[in-house]
C-alpha cells in the first residue's frame, strides 16, 4: 500500500511558469506564497507539497481532499451574494502551521504524521458539474492553503467562470504579487485571515506579517472583493493596541472592506487559552468603530451579539441584511445594491436579487448530485 507522499508524488504538473523562476544548480525559487522559498534539487518548499525534481518545479494536481456545499456566510462572506451556496474544494498542505487550525488534518498533512486525509481523484469538470447539481452559485478554494494549490485552483475556477459561476478564495493571504496577478483573472471573491498585527505571533505560525500586509494592500488594488477576518484568541492576539493598530490598518486600505472578529475555541495544539466570549468580542468590534471600520460583524457565537451580525447602513443606520449564524433572516438591500431608506451605496457583490436562502446550514450531497464515481486512495500514512 502506498504512502501519501508516494500517492501525492503521482498527481503533479509542471508550476505554471509565472509562478517559478530557474536559479543556478537546478535550484528553483517560487512565488507562489509569500515565502518565496529558494528550493534546492530534489527537496520540497516549505508547504511540503511543492518540490523541484531536476530544476523543474512540480505542484499538486488532480485532485481533491475535501469538498462541501456551505452556506456562503460560513467562508465568512457577508457582502457577496448573501444566502447563496459556495461549494468548497480543498487539497492537502499549509504554507504555516497554526497551533489552533481547525483544519490540521488537510493543512498539516505531510507536515504531521497525526494529518491523515486520503485524496480523491477528480477533475475540474467533475467538480464544476458537482457544484451545479447542488445548486452552489459560487466555487470557493478554502480547506488547506489555496496559495500554494494555485495552479489547480485555476483550473477549476476556468471551468466554473465557464459554467457561469463566481469564484472565490480563502486564504491567509500569504501572497506575492506574482501569485495574485495569476489568480486575478479567474478570482473574485478574496478572504484573508488576518490572524494578528505582531510579525512575532506570525512567526509563531511560520510566516511573516510583511507579505500578508502587502498583499492585503494588493488584493483591494486589484479589484477581488476583499473580506478580513481575525479570529480572536484571549492572551494572544486581543490586546487593546494590537486591535487597534490592526483596525487602523484594515480602514487605511479601505473603511468599507468588512472586518469578521470571530470566536476562537480551543483545537488541535492550541488548548491552553480560553475561549473567547461576547464581551471579547463587543470589546474588539467596539475598537473597530472607533477606528473607522465601516462593517464589523462578530463571528462563531450565533444570536449573542445582538445586531453585530446584521449590515447596518453606515449612514442613516437602517438594517439592511440580518442574520442568524449563517441564516439570512431579513433581506432588504434594493436590487442595485443600495440602503432602502437613504439609497447609499453599500459595497459588495450582490445578486441583482435575493433569491432567498439556500442552506443554512452545510450539507452533503444526496438526490440531487451528479452522482460521480473516482478513486478514493487508500495510503498507510506519510
Ligand atoms: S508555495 Fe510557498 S512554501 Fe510552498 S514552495 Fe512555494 S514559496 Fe515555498
Amino acid at each position: 500500500m502506498p504512502t501519501l507522499r508516494e500517492v501525492l508524488d503521482q498527481r503533479v504538473r509542471e508550476a505554471d511558469s509565472s509562478l517559478y523562476e530557474k536559479l543556478d544548480n537546478r535550484r528553483v525559487r517560487c512565488f507562489s506564497c509569500g515565502h518565496c522559498c529558494p528550493i534546492p534539487e530534489g527537496q520540497p518548499g516549505v508547504c511540503k507539497v511543492r518540490y523541484n525534481r531536476g530544476g523543474t518545479l512540480y505542484v499538486p494536481w488532480g485532485y481533491t481532499a475535501g469538498m462541501q456545499c456551505d452556506p456562503i456566510e460560513k467562508k465568512p462572506f457577508f457582502h457577496a451574494y448573501p444566502g447563496a451556496l459556495a461549494y468548497s474544494v480543498g487539497m492537502l498542505g499549509c504554507d504555516l502551521h497554526c497551533a489552533y487550525c481547525q483544519n490540521w488534518v488537510t493543512s498539516q498533512a505531510l507536515r504531521d504524521p497525526r494529518a491523515v486525509s486520503p485524496p480523491l481523484e477528480v477533475s475540474p469538470q467533475v467538480l464544476v458539474r458537482e457544484a451545479l447539481s447542488q445548486g452552489a452559485k459560487v466555487v470557493v478554494s478554502t480547506y488547506n492553503e489555496p496559495l500554494i494549490t494555485s495552479e489547480w485552483a485555476v483550473a477549476i475556477f476556468k471551468e466554473a467562470r465557464s459554467a457561469g459561476l463566481v469564484t472565490g478564495f480563502v486564504s491567509n493571504g500569504n501572497a506575492t504579487p506574482q501569485v495574485l496577478e495569476y489568480l486575478r483573472p479567474w478570482t473574485d471573491l478574496y478572504k484573508v485571515d488576518l490572524k494578528s498585527f505582531d510579525d512575532r505571533r506570525y512567526h509563531e505560525l511560520g510566516g511573516r506579517i510583511g507579505p500578508i500586509l502587502d498583499s492585503i494592500r494588493r488584493i483591494y488594488a486589484l479589484g477581488f472583493w476583499l473580506e478580513i477576518v481575525t479570529l480572536l484568541i484571549p492572551g494572544f492576539n486581543d490586546s487593546e493596541d494590537e486591535l487597534r493598530k490592526l483596525c487602523e490598518f484594515v480602514v487605511n486600505v479601505s473603511p468599507d472592506i468588512p472586518w469578521h472578529v470571530t470566536a476562537f475555541h480551543a483545537d488541535y495544539k492550541m488548548d491552553g487559552e480560553r475561549d473567547t466570549t461576547v464581551d471579547d468580542l463587543l470589546r474588539a468590534a467596539e475598537i473597530g468603530r472607533q477606528a473607522g471600520l465601516r462593517y464589523i460583524y462578530a463571528g462563531n457565537l450565533p444570536g449573542s451579539v445582538g445586531p453585530h451580525e446584521d449590515t447596518r447602513c453606515p449612514q442613516c443606520s437602517e438594517t439592511l441584511i440580518q442574520r442568524y449564524g449563517y441564516l439570512i433572516e431579513e433581506y432588504r438591500l434594493t436590487t442595485d445594491g443600495r440602503c432602502p431608506r437613504c439609497a447609499s451605496s453599500i459595497p459588495g457583490r450582490w445578486a441583482p436579487e435575493f433569491s432567498g436562502q439556500i442552506a443554512s446550514i452545510p450539507f452533503r450531497p444526496h438526490k440531487n448530485s451528479a452522482g460521480w464515481r473516482s478513486r478514493l486512495f487508500t495510503i498507510t500514512g506519510h
